[in-house]
């Protein structure tokens, strides 16, 4: 296959990457942009297996037979609750894959390495090494392996600088001599660790900043990786994945009100303890009032408009098609249902939005929080189902609480606040929700799918 040709298929297979995330731009067209962005990596896959004679076809095939075969028993395996700690480790593997090609491209150099390849190379090994390792502290946190909250001790912000400091230096004296075994090694082992030492200062309502940019990293990893094998097509994928990763870490920061900066070096999900029950802080603020579902169908029969706000719970319970039914029973009884999404709820950017479109929820149904706020005031019902951070008023009024300044729904705006959760176990961030105790909160413990299964079955009765 001619040099010409191969680059005519890398050109294809980027415009097919580009076309397809723009299809992944909207609910409607996302299916078929995915089926295009998984084209163009065939024919980039293709393409580079047809001149490439890097290793033998049956080394290929092994490799294909031995990590496709674990990647497709474990997609058809995970459960949808799981995605997001499977997203954080595909991040990771996508930067320790293009760290190893980094690595290995290293070690068999014959002669000096020269041009940009000696910087693409300690660029893949060190973004790929944190991604590697980021990913996993980021995976042991949503799979609550660890505590969610920030790991903080004393001189943490001063030794983070001088480990990061010998890095670049390392990085520089790798570039300067590409010999120098001891610096590679160095650079490789302490970006290991500036990949730990990064992620567990972020806590709680933070994570989905992280796990974005992370996910930017892997991009950014194998963007540099196509610099050192000069292949056209990885250099593209891995800006397109960069340059993506950035901008969701750009609209989740800007979703949690804060910088990237403050993120990253704020560990503004530091808090003293973990709130068993009780307040804000972990103290006990008032009483809470329960309903039974059909009590709460009194209310809701009554009433002429309801937001739905899906959050976690939602997604662990599977509730997403009896909430779609409870939705219609309400509508077929003239009320007037919208749901309410926040850009964080759930554990992935657009979590619920994925969940909800799998529900067949309407789209226009659908609306965000800049845009869903000024109507709480106005609303008879908010309906909380299993969110808790992303409702909590503390984020607008307590100036103490760790999430302070985060942009909240206003649910305890509407006339009514019915909220399901299982128990008055905190959310994500580990604090307690003042919400719970409000005089227009009721709270109808149990699993959100049984309740709300109950709760439509209670409203077609009354
Ligand atoms: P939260 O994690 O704050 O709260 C979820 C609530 O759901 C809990 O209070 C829990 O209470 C309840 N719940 C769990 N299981 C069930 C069930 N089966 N039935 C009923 N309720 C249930 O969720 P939110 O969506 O409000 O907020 C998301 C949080 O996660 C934020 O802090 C966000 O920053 C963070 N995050 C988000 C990411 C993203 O990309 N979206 C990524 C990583 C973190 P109980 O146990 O009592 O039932």
């Amino acid at each position: 296959m001619s040099t010409n040709l191969i680059q005519a298929a890398y050109l294809l297979a980027a415009v097919l990457f580009i076309l397809g995330l723009r299809g992944l731009s909207s609910p409607k067209t996302a299916v078929r942009g995915n089926q295009m962005a998984a084209a163009g990596m065939l024919i980039a896959i293709v393409a580079t297996l047809l001149v490439q004679g890097v290793v033998s076809y049956g080394v290929i095939i092994a490799g294909i037979v031995v990590g496709g075969g674990i990647g497709a028993v474990a997609a058809t395996r995970i459960e949808m609750t799981a995605m997001p700690q499977m997203v954080a480790l595909l991040n990771g593997f996508g930067g320790a894959a293009s760290a190893l090609v980094a690595i290995a491209e290293f070690m068999n150099a014959t002669g000096p390495l020269t041009g940009i390849v000696p910087i693409a190379i300690v660029i893949s090994v060190l973004v790929g090494s944190v991604t590697l390792t980021g990913s996993f502290v980021a995976f042991a946190k949503l799979q609550e392996l660890v505590g969610g909250a920030a790991v903080q001790y004393p001189l943490q912000g001063p030794v983070n600088a001088i480990l990061g400091a010998i890095t670049l230096g390392a990085a520089a004296m790798v570039v300067a001599n590409t010999g120098n075994m001891t610096a590679f090694y160095v650079l490789i082992g302490l970006s290991l660790v500036i990949g730990v030492l990064l992620v567990i200062p972020i806590g709680g309502a933070d994570m989905p900043v992280v796990i974005s940019l992370l996910n930017s990293y892997s991009g950014i990893a194998a963007c540099a990786t196509g610099f050192v094998l000069d292949n056209s097509a990885l250099v593209v994928s891995g800006s397109l994945v960069g340059a993506s990763g950035i901008i969701l870490t750009k609209i989740m920061c800007d979703a949690m009100n804060r910088s990237l900066a403050n993120v990253l070096f704020g560990a503004f999900g530091s808090i003293e303890e973990v709130a068993g029950e009780g307040g804000a802080h972990g103290e006990i603020q008032g009483s809470v009032v329960s309903y039974t579902p059909t009590d709460a169908a009194v209310i809701f029969s009554n009433s002429r408009s309801v937001i739905v706000v899906p959050g976690y719970g939602m997604a662990v319970a599977q509730a997403q098609h009896a909430v779609r039914e409870l939705a219609d029973t309400l509508e077929e009884n003239g009320i007037d249902v919208k749901f309410a999404v926040h850009p964080v709820a759930g554990r992935m950017p657009g979590h619920m939005n994925v969940l909800l479109a799998e529900a067949d929820v309407p789209y226009d149904k659908l609306v965000e929080m800049d845009e869903i706020n000024p109507e709480f005031p106005e609303t008879d019902v908010a309906l909380v189902l299993g969110a808790n951070d992303v409702v909590n008023p503390s984020a607008r009024e307590d100036k103490g609480s760790p999430i302070y300044g985060m942009p909240i729904l206003n649910v305890d705006q509407a006339q009514h606040v019915f909220v399901i959760k299982r128990s008055m176990n905190p959310g994500f961030a580990g604090i307690q929700n003042p919400l719970f105790f409000k005089e227009n909160t009721m709270m109808i413990f149990g699993d959100a799918k049984k309740v709300v299964i109950a709760l439509a079955e209670a409203v077609r009765n009354y």
